[in-house]
């Protein structure tokens, strides 16, 4: 087959829910992709951070692998020990709790807010406050949740209980915090949104006011967890800690994992029968997640991202200097985004064509987000076509 006869099949039988770019991928091996008619490509954006050590990492495939021949899928009224496994993994790097696990990003706030909404029940609180520009899921609650009207147009009535806030705006919070308020929801870095990065004074304020008011502060790192921002988590740059935090995206490694971990004051508010998902945490997934963090343990990825983070920014900071319609370079690591003067379309889709994957957010935004495990090298060859695509603008 050719990349013609996909876009045949997909055109005839695939519900065009996204806007695909003409591109079919049948093999990669870390920051190497290759599509169905042989052409190679730098993938500097994998998989919206799903592929984040990298696709088809050595430590994933091989943990897989092993699992795959032993058991696939274990019903949550039996136990399986990778679960267990897994589960004191990521109390260990995050902070004494439990952990639920589901499917997907959007999955696991939505259970995140379902745990707020029990927790705060018998005193009526039951609002969640998020942030303008956030992203948190495409169901109907997290479509609601979402600060962006172009996910919510044409689904009303939504589900009632969000309210949305300013990003960064302290006055904002504490003017729509009331009685009813169970939860603040947000993400430390908006990918979707455009890079947009919290700030440390901002973050600590939050997590007083939340103290305060017995609010559960729920941090969404699905897409900034595992490593992305240089730490294991997002939060681990700021002086807090969460009650809740999601996580997803490069959590499996590649397969479809999320999970909702709570601190320890919130144990047992979930009680046996209040929240189920069929898949989650079954073993073959936990073993790919368990093949993540032993490559981020095992491989310094976290130095490793924070090193090549700083050589990427350096190298842009060259580019702005150079065209003008940059105008500003953020980011965290390897969570990246130029910001351009201009519309950013005309820009990713050049790169493809020259053989580097990014991305672009909120029109004039590029994401560049490399994974943990990109070398010098290939930032080299990544910058220098996107340099010559500048050059043609
Ligand atoms: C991608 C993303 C989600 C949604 O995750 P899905 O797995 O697509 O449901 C939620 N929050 C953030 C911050 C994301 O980046």
């Amino acid at each position: 087959m050719t990349t013609k006869d996909v876009v045949k099949l997909y055109d005839e039988y695939v519900m065009k829910t996204y806007t695909r770019l003409p591109l079919c991928l049948e093999k990669a091996k870390g920051a190497l992709v290759e599509d169905i008619d042989g052409k190679k490509y730098l993938d500097f954006f994998p998989g919206w951070a799903v592929s984040g050590i990298g696709h088809c990492h050595p430590e994933v495939t091989k943990a897989i692998s092993k699992q795959a021949k032993k058991l696939l899928h274990v019903s949550n009224n039996y136990y399986s020990a990778l679960q267990g496994v897994l589960a004191k993994k990521i109390i260990e790097h995050a902070f004494p709790g439990k952990v639920f696990f589901c499917n997907s990003g959007a999955e696991a706030n939505e259970g995140a807010v379902k745990l707020a909404r029990k927790y705060g029940h018998e005193k009526g609180r039951f609002e969640v406050i998020t942030m303008a520009k956030s992203f948190h899921g495409r169901t109907l609650a997290m479509i609601a949740a979402t600060g962006q009207d172009k996910v919510k147009h044409g689904f009303e009535p939504l589900p009632e209980g969000f309210v949305h806030i300013p990003f960064g705006d302290i006055e904002a919070l504490e003017k729509t915090v009331n009685t009813k308020t169970a939860a603040l929801l947000l993400e430390l870095i908006q990918c979707e949104g455009g890079i947009n990065i919290a700030r440390t004074e901002y973050i600590e304020k939050v997590r007083e006011i939340c103290d305060k008011e017995d609010i559960v502060l729920i941090i969404d790192e699905v897409q900034t967890g595992m490593g992305r921002t240089g730490k294991m988590f997002c939060y681990q740059n700021y002086a807090i800690s969460p009650d809740v935090m999601t996580l997803a995206k490069s959590l499996g490694g590649g397969l479809p994992i999320g999970a909702i971990v709570a601190s320890s004051k919130f144990e047992g508010v979930l009680t046996p029968g209040s929240h189920a998902s069929t898949f989650g945490g079954s073993p073959i997934v936990c073993a790919g997640a368990l093949g993540v963090f032993e490559a981020i343990e095992k491989k310094n990825l976290l130095e490793n991202a924070v090193k090549q983070g700083k050589y990427l920014v350096k190298k842009l900071r060259g580019l702005k200097k150079k065209y003008e319609i940059i105008k500003e370079i953020r980011g965290s690591a390897l969570t990246i985004g130029v910001e351009l003067a201009i519309d950013g379309e005309s820009i990713y889709k050049r790169c493809l064509e020259k053989g580097l994957l990014i991305n672009c957010t909120q029109k004039n935004v590029l994401r560049i987000m490399p994974p943990l495990t990109v070398t010098k090298g290939e930032i080299d060859r990544a910058l220098a076509i996107l340099d010559g695509v500048l050059k043609n603008i």
